[in-house]
């Protein structure tokens, strides 16, 4: 007897389905994902994250290692290093803003990773950025015999001497921007003495421009979106072959640069007494643009920590690439646009309308879920981190902060830690938002980011 039966959708694709209702309506979304390999055994979980990309948690070591061999050199180029030479944040407990987010008691702690302040960039790009351009300058250091494998942070600051600046002089390094990769790319380049050029989109604002343009950068305007500028100064670069193009979309250099953030967390939450296990689930709340920066630092995070981290990842509900990405599955590529979205954000560093294939491939078994958020909610949490913390940070920064609402308070977030158990744990339970830049937005700008978020809670208290 021939079946008659209409096919049925496995009960994951119906929460796909109800989320894409509400992501093409622009409504904020909580989507948890099936795919993500259960609580395997620390070692599987790694080797199967690192196969998509052909990376394993040996690239993140050799990342962190790169950082350490160049950081007297780094301390010599950036005053504002105070002479450590190390680019990280600080973790910071966040407990002050839990009764803003209105925190349903039994929740877990709010803490904050800070990289709005990280030195030098100003954002999460000075991870991945720098790590690009001193990865390229070590090379070509290498391959002129400036310096020798095995050399150690003392024989690397010879790589500001000027025999080493008049190699790198003949170099170009470029890349694609909505501003802050520029920001990174474009300040660490010409710190090393490169040519730098960056590509900006039209979303890019004015200040970050005028403050590479300072630094002796080649700002080259676009009139179109992310993807656009990326596309021009790719093809500007492929004619070029003392051109180093900074690929934002395919770079596992940029990637690997961010994963290295793990084993400094990892070494935060220890003194902090923060247990990371069955009992003390970890969730990680990681605002997205084109993927590299959250999928760099949940890949190192996976590795590291174990299953017991949860990684979210956070977009404007206009640009919700990742999220897209994740529906659509291998094979696929959609853009925002497809769905009948803007990409129109105040949120610039995430303002990508096309997810880069390379962090989806790594990122299909290891996030936990995505997650969308109204611009207006951005500036909200931007006023209220300011309020409860004194912390300043930038529209896009502020994407992690409506994690946990979701998370706890959402039919699709509550469904999801009944599915796992995680419901029950939930009060030892720690919520880390990763605040991604802000540290060199100008005082006005801010003001007015500030007057916009109170002038929202003002109305909802109305
Ligand atoms: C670039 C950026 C992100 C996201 O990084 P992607 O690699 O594009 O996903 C998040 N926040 C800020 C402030 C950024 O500049």
């Amino acid at each position: 007897m021939p079946n008659t039966e209409p096919p049925r959708l496995p009960a994951h694709n119906t929460a796909a389905v109800e989320t894409l209702l509400s992501l093409e309506q622009a409504q904020p979304c909580f989507w948890a994902n099936p795919d993500r390999a259960p609580a395997l055994p620390r070692v599987l979980a790694a080797e199967a994250a690192a196969e998509a990309a052909g990376i394993s948690i040996d690239d993140t070591k050799a990342a962190v290692a790169r950082f350490v061999r160049f950081s007297a050199l780094l301390a010599d180029l950036f005053p504002e290093l105070e002479g450590h030479g190390v680019i990280e944040s600080p973790l910071l407990p966040a407990t002050a803003l839990q009764p803003a987010l209105n925190w349903a008691d039994g929740s877990g702690a709010l803490w904050i990773k800070a990289d709005h302040r990280l030195p030098v960039a100003g954002s999460i790009k000075a991870r991945g950025g720098l790590h690009e351009v001193l990865e390229f300058a070590e090379r070509l250091a290498l391959e002129h015999g400036l310096i020798a494998p095995g050399d150690d942070a003392q024989a690397y600051r010879a790589l500001a001497a000027p025999k080493a600046r008049a190699l790198f002089g003949r170099y170009q390094v470029a890349v694609g921007s909505t501003g802050n990769l520029g920001l990174s790319i474009g300040v660490a380049a010409s710190a090393l003495g490169f040519q730098a050029v960056v590509h900006m989109s039209a979303d890019a604002k004015e200040w970050k421009k005028e403050r590479l343009r300072q630094r002796g950068v080649r700002v080259v305007e676009h009139a179109g979106d992310y993807e656009r500028a990326v596309a021009a100064g790719r093809a500007e670069a492929e004619a070029d072959p003392l051109c180093h193009f900074v690929d934002d979309e395919r770079s596992l250099s940029l990637l690997l640069g961010y994963s290295a953030a793990a084993f400094h967390l990892q070494a935060q939450l220890g003194a902090a007494g923060i247990a990371v296990d069955a009992d003390h689930p970890l969730f990680v709340y990681l605002p997205c643009g084109v993927g590299g920066a959250p999928a760099g630092i949940a890949f190192g995070l996976r590795q590291l920590l174990g299953p017991h981290v949860h990684c979210f990842f956070a977009e404007p509900v206009q640009s919700p690439c990742f999220l897209v990405q994740m529906l659509a599955g291998e094979g696929g590529h959609p853009s925002v646009y497809d769905h009948g979205l803007t990409n129109e954000t105040e949120a610039d560093g995430l303002a990508v309308p096309r997810a880069s294939l390379l962090a989806a491939a790594l990122m299909r078994t290891v996030i936990s879920g995505c997650y969308t958020v109204r611009d207006a909610t951005l500036f909200e949490h931007l006023a209220q981190v300011l309020d409860a913390t004194g912390e300043r940070i930038e529209p896009s920064a502020a994407a992690g902060f409506s994690g946990p609402g979701l998370l706890t308070g959402s039919a699709a977030g509550r469904e999801w830690l009944g599915n796992t158990g995680l419901d029950r744990v939930l009060a030892h339970s720690t919520h880390l938002v990763w605040t991604t830049g802000g540290l060199f937005v100008p005082p006005q700008e801010y003001a007015r980011f500030v007057e916009r978020g109170r002038a929202g809670l003002a109305a909802h208290d109305r």
